[in-house]
C-alpha cells in the first residue's frame, strides 16, 4: 500500500446523478475546495480553508462526482517528485520505494493504488503528465484555454491548466467533458472544444493516423525508454497508423525558458504569502519587514525559497531583457516548431519522460536533475498545447509513458489515438 497519498482526507459529496455520478475524485491540494482545507503542500497554507470551490471542483459536483480527498503535491506545484511537500513524499504504487512523479503526485498515486476512481491535478510544466507516466496511469494537459483555472491557486498562471488523471483514456476524457468549457470566472477560457464529447472519441481508431516523431525528444532518454516508446509506435502502426521524424530545434532551450518564466511568475504570484492578506504568520514581530520575513522564513520550504529568489532576479532592472526577455522569445520560437511540424503531422510522439521514475530520495538534492527531466513535458506548456500520457510497457519492472501532442484544442484527436493503445 501507498502512503501518503492525501493531506487532507476530508471528502464532499457531488449531485445524486449526472455523468460521473458514483465516481470518486481525489483532488490535488492547490484546487479550492469550500470548506477543506487547501495547503498547496505548503506549511504556509497549513491552515487554510477556502470559502468557495474553484470551477472545475464545482462542475465535478455537478456531473455527480464525490471529492474523495486533497492530494498530495510539490509544495505550490514546484517539483518532479512530490517530495518538495511540506507533507512528506508519497510512495508509487506502480513502483514503491521510487517517486510517484510531480507534482500532482498524490492524485497520480491515488488512482494507480484504487483509492480515488479519478483525480484532477494542474500541469505547468509537465506536473499531470510525468506523474501519469510514473504511476502507470492516463494524464491529459488540456489547451491552454480549455479549463477555468478559477481556484487554482496560481503558480505561473500563463502556462498551466487543470487536468484529468484516471486509469483509461476514456475515463479521462470523460473527466475532461465534466471540468471543460468556458467559465465567466476566468477570462483566458474560450469557447473552442465546448461542445466536442471527448469520451466518444475514445474509440481506438487510428487509422490514416500520421504521427511526428520529434528527434530531439528522443536524444537525452534512458535506453529502456526509447524501447518501450519505439514498441507502442509499432502497435500504433500495426492498427493502421504511420510516422514521421521530425525536428524541433528549439526545444533544446526549452526547460531553460520555461524555468526562468515559471520562476518569474511565481515569484510574483506567491509575493501575496506574507503572514498577514494569506498564510502562516510568523507571531508580527518587529516591523513589518521583519514580520514579514520571519512568517516567509517559516512557511515556505527550500524549493520555493530558491524559485523566488531566482525568479525575483530575473525580473529586475538589468536583468529582465537578459532573462525574462530571451525566455519569452524562446518561447516564441517553440510555438512555431510545433506549429511547423503539426502542420504535417495529426499528432507528435515522445516518451513522456525521458527517465523511469526516481528512487525516493535520489533527486531532491539535486535541482537541476530533476529539472531536466522536464525535457519533453514543458515545450508543450509553452506552447500551450494539449497531450496525453498514456502507458506504455515497463522498463526494469518500472512504468514508462508514451505522450502525443496535438494543436490547440485537439483534444479529441489525442484521445483517439491514445486510445489505441489502451482498448
Ligand atoms: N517540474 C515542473 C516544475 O517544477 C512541473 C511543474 C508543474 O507542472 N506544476 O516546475
Amino acid at each position: 500500500m501507498s502512503e501518503n497519498i492525501f493531506i487532507t482526507e476530508e471528502t464532499a459529496a457531488g449531485d445524486d446523478d449526472g455523468p460521473l455520478a458514483d465516481k470518486t475524485v481525489a483532488v490535488k491540494d492547490n484546487i479550492s475546495t469550500e470548506g477543506i482545507r487547501t495547503t498547496c503542500g505548503s506549511a504556509m497554507l497549513d491552515e487554510y480553508v477556502p470559502p468557495y470551490d474553484a470551477t472545475v471542483v464545482e462542475r465535478l459536483k455537478d456531473a455527480g462526482a464525490d471529492v474523495a480527498g486533497k492530494a498530495n503535491m510539490d509544495e505550490f506545484g514546484m517539483g518532479t517528485t512530490t517530495e518538495t511537500s511540506a507533507f512528506g513524499p508519497t510512495d508509487n504504487p506502480a513502483a514503491p520505494g521510487h517517486v510517484p512523479g510531480g507534482s500532482s503526485g498524490g492524485s497520480a498515486a491515488a488512482v494507480a493504488a484504487g483509492e480515488a476512481d479519478l483525480a484532477l491535478g494542474s500541469d505547468t510544466g509537465g506536473s499531470v503528465r510525468c506523474p501519469a507516466a510514473f504511476c502507470g496511469v492516463v494524464g491529459i494537459k488540456p489547451t491552454y484555454g480549455l479549463v477555468s483555472r478559477y481556484g487554482l491557486v496560481a503558480y505561473a498562471n500563463s502556462l498551466e491548466q487543470i487536468g484529468p488523471l484516471a486509469p483509461t483514456v476514456e475515463e479521462a476524457a470523460e473527466l475532461l467533458d465534466a471540468i471543460s468549457g468556458p467559465d465567466p470566472n476566468d477570462a483566458t477560457t474560450r469557447e473552442e472544444g465546448a461542445d466536442t464529447d471527448y469520451a466518444a472519441a475514445a474509440d481506438g481508431d487510428v487509422d490514416g493516423l500520421e504521427i511526428g516523431v520529434p528527434t530531439e525528444l528522443l536524444d537525452g532518454a534512458d535506453d529502456g525508454v526509447v524501447e518501450q516508446f519505439w514498441s507502442a509506435i509499432d502497435e500504433l502502426e500495426a492498427q493502421g497508423a504511420s510516422y514521421h521524424e521530425v525536428s524541433l530545434p528549439s526545444v533544446e532551450h526549452a526547460v531553460e525558458a520555461y524555468y526562468v518564466i515559471a520562476m518569474s511568475e511565481a515569484s510574483s504570484n506567491l509575493a501575496r504569502f506574507d503572514g498577514v492578506r494569506y498564510g502562516h504568520s510568523g507571531g508580527f514581530e518587529g516591523n513589518w519587514n521583519e514580520a514579514f520575513s520571519k512568517a516567509r522564513r517559516e512557511g515556505f520550504g527550500d524549493e520555493v525559497k530558491r524559485r523566488i529568489l531566482l525568479g525575483t532576479y530575473a525580473l529586475s532592472a538589468g536583468y529582465h531583457d537578459k532573462y525574462y526577455k530571451k525566455a519569452q522569445d524562446a518561447r516564441a520560437w517553440v510555438k512555431q516548431d510545433f506549429d511547423e511540424a503539426l502542420a504535417d503531422a495529426d499528432v507528435l510522439a515522445s516518451p513522456t519522460m525521458p527517465i523511469p521514475p526516481f528512487e525516493l530520495g535520489e533527486s531532491l538534492d539535486d535541482p537541476l536533475k530533476m529539472y531536466l527531466a522536464d525535457a519533453n513535458t514543458t515545450p508543450v506548456n509553452l506552447a500551450d498545447l494539449p497531450a496525453i500520457s498514456v502507458p506504455a510497457g515497463e522498463t526494469d519492472g518500472l512504468p514508462v509513458g508514451l505522450q502525443l501532442i496535438g494543436p490547440a484544442f485537439g483534444e479529441e484527436t489525442i484521445v483517439r489515438a491514445a486510445s489505441a493503445l489502451d482498448q
